[in-house]
């Protein structure tokens, strides 16, 4: 698909993230209250505004651009999603003759802040790449007992804490917690020294369900997708996991970006998912491709440092179960999906080296630091060191951006600060 031009000039560079043909979904204040916007070049259209103004007629439901999320226009379903997106695109498209009427509504990104743009319901965690569980199993387990006798056959997960959810540009603070090093006898409480990301992709559940669900019904669930920054203690994590999973190691943090890019605006970008090893059970069988085509880096730059050093480069298309199947599997023991529940992919990382979605895969657990451009070595993260995931479809003379996900990492809380 080729850009639809917009009287906007920043949505129509082909450099920009946000143009005509993404229409992605946010949180935005300009001094004033939290609602929800537009990312449209480089400015936010602010549809509660133009609700008000009684200007998007008819309007999906008054009042439901005026939260400060998306919840409300995602409980009107899918029919009503489509409407709305083609009458904001026919309100920017180039050429539109009300151009004078929605012009107030635009507002400099650069000068507003953004927020969450959902409230979380509950938050799922699954670890989907093959790359990434063959290396993390081989640095945990060894390379005969790297992919868990499960893992061609059901996608695995674990169930995060949806209260350690923030959006992008919130700062992370290194967590304490107990580790135990593999030469000492007994466990230690300390600050962690293997503070990490993951590089992940995560779904946003825009319809409910109350019982089993197809995976084509689950596709249809899905409201759209965000960055995801699965911040991770791996000292905690390698001490805490067995036999029930991480907990502590991942309840420090997990970012998302702040703009929601739908599904819709992703439709021209569907891949079919990989070559399955093993046959996949009926009940996850795709009718057609469910994953995308998102190219995916991660930067790092030092406290000090002028400049970023992009470490990864990875593709989506790496992820082995489609979140569909995901959402399809995450149903069928009972469990009703709620309107806002985060899905979140699991870190995703290709064959090549520097594809690796974590700084435990990309310096082999210690054993191969990085070098950044700094001339600074990295195994792990560093206080004040700042992490950036970016993601971007690529179209014709456009691209579908995601914008970015940052986190700061700021010191662990000292001695005298905890209540122990
Ligand atoms: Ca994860």
């Amino acid at each position: 698909m080729s850009l639809i031009a917009s009287w906007i000039d920043t949505a129509n560079s082909s450099e920009t993230a946000f143009p005509l043909n993404n229409l992605p979904y946010g949180v935005f204040s300009v001094g004033g209250a939290a609602r929800c916007g537009v990312a449209i070049g480089d400015l936010i259209l602010d549809v509660s505004g133009l609700e008000e103004a009684g200007i998007l007629q008819p309007g999906p439901r008054p009042g439901v651009f005026s939260a400060p999320s998306w919840n409300g226009f995602m409980r009107l379903g899918p029919t009503v999603w489509s409407g709305f997106r083609a009458g904001l695109t026919e309100f920017l498209r180039e050429g539109c003759a009300r151009r004078a009427e929605v012009e107030p509504y635009l507002f400099p990104m650069a000068e507003a802040r953004l927020h969450m743009p959902f409230r979380i319901a509950e938050y799922t965690d699954f670890y989907a790449s093959r790359q990434h569980a063959t290396n993390v199993g081989t640095m945990f387990r060894g390379p005969e007992n790297a992919l868990p006798p499960n893992w061609l056959h059901i996608p695995i997960a674990y169930n995060g804490r949806a209260s350690s959810v923030v959006v992008s540009g919130t700062e992370i603070r290194r967590p304490w917690g107990q580790v135990k090093a593999p030469d000492k006898p007994l466990p230690r409480f300390r600050p962690s020294g293997r503070f990490d990301i993951e590089l992940e992709i995560g779904a946003i559940v825009g319809q409910p369900s109350t019982g089993p669900v197809s995976v084509t019904r689950a596709d249809g669930m899905i409201f759209g997708y965000v960055l995801l920054n699965d911040w991770s203690a791996r000292d905690i994590q390698a001490w805490e996991y067995q036999p029930l999973g991480p907990f502590q190691a991942k309840a420090t943090a997990t970012s998302i970006s702040p703009w929601i890019v739908t599904k819709a605006a992703l439709e021209p970008f569907r891949i079919p998912s990989p070559e399955r090893e093993r046959d996949l059970l009926p009940y996850l069988h795709e009718p057609g491709p469910m994953l995308y085509d998102i190219s995916l880096t991660v930067s790092i730059q030092p406290e000090l440092a002028a400049l970023p050093t992009v470490i990864a480069r990875t593709n989506y298309r790496e992820i082995y179960y489609s979140f569909p199947q995901q959402l399809a599997h995450h149903t069928t023991a009972g469990a009703p999906m709620n309107i806002g529940d985060l899905l979140g992919s699991g870190t995703i990382s290709g064959p090549a080296k520097s594809e690796r979605g974590s700084l435990l895969e990309l310096g082999w657990g210690g054993k191969e630091p990085l070098r950044l451009d700094t001339g600074e070595s990295r195994s792990f993260i560093e206080d004040g060191d700042t992490l950036t995931l970016s993601g971007t479809a690529e179209g014709v003379g456009h691209r579908i951006g995601f914008g970015e996900c940052v986190g700061k990492v700021i010191p662990a809380l000292e001695p005298d600060q905890l209540p122990y």
